[in-house]
């Protein structure tokens, strides 16, 4: 009996300890990923603040570019690269904007593969200097906008599919908030007589923005704050500026003023105010999110316009 007993207890302590071993191995299965926040780099700010926005909780998202900062001339740092290489997911926009992420991600030695939010916006084409090249500012139209996010929700699902159904909850209440400023931008522009829809810019930043709200922008630099504008080129923007008749200019918050400024003096065009292009502001700044860096956009250049 007592060996009976024995052996009886022993099995009983053998399943008690197979059991602990089995709940400890799925709670070491289950525990990082429920607690786990993923680790993510945003090539610049605004990219940056649409994954807060649907990521929430679950995310910790850092910029490379900062606040005010140019994405397309950027010099990463030594940081930039620690910054990578300990990154659970990199996200950039694509279409040429950020020239300097390819050699950064592979000096990072970061081993998976950027996410594209731009990925299946019909791209703007330009012709600069005798070559096509591609226009990479598309979230500049918030119809746009709505197609990053999508593409924002499809790739923090695959990373982490436990939150899935919170990205998607999150994302698509931001989807409705962009839908309305879509409208509130339509609605605002559209009673605007054309001829007077006409501004001054310093660099091609808002072809998607002239594409969907019908609003027409001149600059002197062209797609990329990398190129410099001609003698040539300035004099041909003076003429164009007096013939259609473009009475308001606007600095952009990430690049000097400088050049706008002296081609506003030679044509008469007053200041309309600051535009926030490619960047947004310091958190305590009127454009510090995506969405109410759009809506600023669309009211400064509203006001430009009736004028
Ligand atoms: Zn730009």
């Amino acid at each position: 009996m007592q060996q009976c007993y024995n052996g009886k207890g022993l099995r009983m302590r053998r399943i008690a300890l197979g059991l602990l071993v089995f709940l400890l191995a799925m709670q070491a299965a289950v525990m990082p990923v429920a607690a786990k926040v993923m680790h993510i780099v945003a090539s610049f700010t605004i990219i940056a603040d649409m994954i807060r926005q649907v990521g929430g909780d679950h995310v910790e998202v850092a910029s490379l570019v900062r606040w005010n900062g140019d994405p397309h001339a950027y010099e990463p740092s030594p940081d930039d690269a620690k910054r990578l290489r300990a990154a659970d997911l990199v996200f950039v926009n694509g279409m040429g904007l950020e020239g300097w992420m390819d050699r950064l991600i592979s000096a990072s030695g970061y081993q998976g593969k950027p996410v594209f939010t731009a990925k299946g916006i019909a791209a703007l084409k330009m012709e600069e200097d005798g070559k096509t090249v591609i226009d990479p500012h598309a979230w500049n139209s918030a119809a746009n906008g709505i197609i990053y996010v999508r593409n924002i929700i499809e790739a923090l699902s695959a990373a982490d599919p436990e939150h899935a159904q919170d990205f998607k909850t999150s994302g698509e209440n931001y989807i409705k908030e962009l839908q309305a400023l879509d409208a509130y931008a339509h609605r605002e522009i559209d009673p605007i007589p054309v001829t007077k829809r006409k501004v001054l810019t310093t660099h091609d930043a808002f072809g998607y923005f002239a594409r969907a709200y019908g609003v027409m922008f001149l600059s002197p630099v062209g797609l990329s704050t990398e190129t410099e504008a001609s003698a040539a080129t300035v004099a041909k923007l003076i003429k164009q500026i007096k013939s259609e008749h473009v009475r308001a200019y606007f600095f952009e918050n990430s690049n000097d003023p400088r050049l706008v400024q002296q081609i506003a003096k030679a044509t008469g065009a007053e200041p309309g105010g600051e535009l926030y292009v490619e960047a947004l502001s310091p958190p305590d700044g009127p454009a510090n999110t995506y969405a109410q860096m759009f809506r600023y956009n669309v009211d400064q250049l509203v006001k430009a316009m009736k004028n």
